[in-house]
């Protein structure tokens, strides 16, 4: 009798934890934002993965790249390290791309895909401009994001421009601030603070998830500041979802 309870006890219990362990696995091709307890927490994911593809001559600076991997540092929880390589692709040679054409791009080169123990994330970097104007990128599935070199090219480095590097890597924190379900688009708010007219993003606009970081209207914004960061709502919404 002793036994059998026990063997019960049990039972529940590895059935509970695989329930729990099945929820956090994913694929690479769900919504963006679905995913961001798997990026955030170690519950499943040890290591994250990112490939960089670029189109000839849009390498993001190496500076944008270090700024990248501080802000997922400061905010994930990836025991086994968060590494990112770059890899140079074909330019579609095209002046405008849509979002089936990122899609298409991403299919015929993207390599890193989720295993057991690594989870995976790909950024485009393409060689013009996104079909819908002003837009320096997009996160477009729950691994996958893109930003337009052209237009962040016309908006950095000039006169009256903020650097490349604040620009490129205020873009890419961005986007990767969606991708891990902020705001309010997989991560759950603590404090409601999502913008009203401008859902997914922050009310805050000095913060990094504000609306306008997305378009090349956040350029002139830089020049006396330095690259954004997430406010404490955004913050506590990474923490209270298995970030830190
Ligand atoms: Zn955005
Ligand atoms: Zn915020």
């Amino acid at each position: 009798m002793k036994l059998f309870k026990y063997f019960i006890l049990a039972s529940i219990l590895s059935v509970t934890s695989c329930k729990k362990n099945k929820d956090i696995i994913v694929d690479n091709n769900s919504s963006v934002g679905s995913s961001s307890e798997a990026f955030l927490s170690d519950e499943h994911y040890k290591k994250l993965d990112i490939q960089i593809l670029y189109m000839p001559g849009y390498l993001p600076n190496q500076n944008s790249i270090e700024n990248l991997k501080d802000f997922l540092f400061d905010h994930l929880n990836k025991p086994q390290g968060i590494n990112i390589t770059t890899k140079e692709i074909p330019s579609s040679t095209q002046s405008v791309y849509t979002l089936d054409n990122l899609k298409s791009i991403e299919s015929n080169h993207r390599t890193f895909y989720n295993d057991e123990n690594t989870l995976a994330a790909s950024i485009i970097v393409v060689d013009g401009k996104y079909s819908s104007e002003n837009v320096l990128g997009v996160a477009y599935k729950n691994t996958s994001m893109a930003i337009f070199g052209e237009t962040i090219n016309e908006n950095a480095g000039g006169l009256n421009q903020p650097s490349k590097t604040k620009l490129e890597s205020t873009i890419l924190n961005h986007e990767f601030g969606h991708v891990l379900g902020l705001v309010n688009i997989g991560c759950p708010m603590v404090v409601d603070h999502e913008a009203t007219n401008n859902s997914g993003h922050c009310n805050n606009e000095n913060c990094l998830m504000y609306y306008a970081v997305e378009t090349t209207d956040i350029a002139s914004f830089l020049i006396g500041n330095d690259i954004l960061t997430i406010d404490e709502n955004c913050k506590k919404d990474l923490q209270g979802n298995g970030g830190k």
